[in-house]
């Protein structure tokens, strides 16, 4: 599936990446904005978004909210370094499908991405 990686980190993106394609997942498009995130749903394709919430420009979650207005059901995983309780329930009333919280390892990861997928 078409992956996309949203991070104002490339370092970021690059650990994300390596770890979706151990898990054989190797089509992915990155952005590093939420601007840059939503042109590139935009374009087509995109079946599965991690993203994360710091970003400058437009953050992971007005991107979230933006292309929830726009009716997208495409499943968001958020990355975050907000570990609080109510920036979770924040993420996930703008319609986050679950959460990761920095710092990560890749085995999390993907066991965050198989459990969206799985339910
Ligand atoms: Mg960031």
């Amino acid at each position: 599936m078409m992956i996309l990686i949203a991070d104002d980190s490339a370092t970021m993106r690059r650990i994300v990446i390596r770890a979706l394609s151990e898990m054989g997942e190797k089509d992915t498009v990155e952005a590093e904005n939420g601007h840059a995130a939503l042109d590139a749903i935009a374009k087509g394709g995109v079946e599965f978004v991690i993203t994360d919430w710091n970003m400058p420009a437009m953050n992971g979650l007005d991107f979230v909210t933006q292309l929830r207005a726009s009716n997208t059901k495409i499943p968001v995983l958020m990355v975050t370094t907000n570990a609080s309780n109510v920036d979770v329930i924040q993420a996930l009333k703008a319609g986050v499908n679950n959460c990761i919280i920095k710092p990560f390892t890749p085995e999390t990861m993907k066991e965050k991405i198989k459990a969206m997928f799985s339910e």
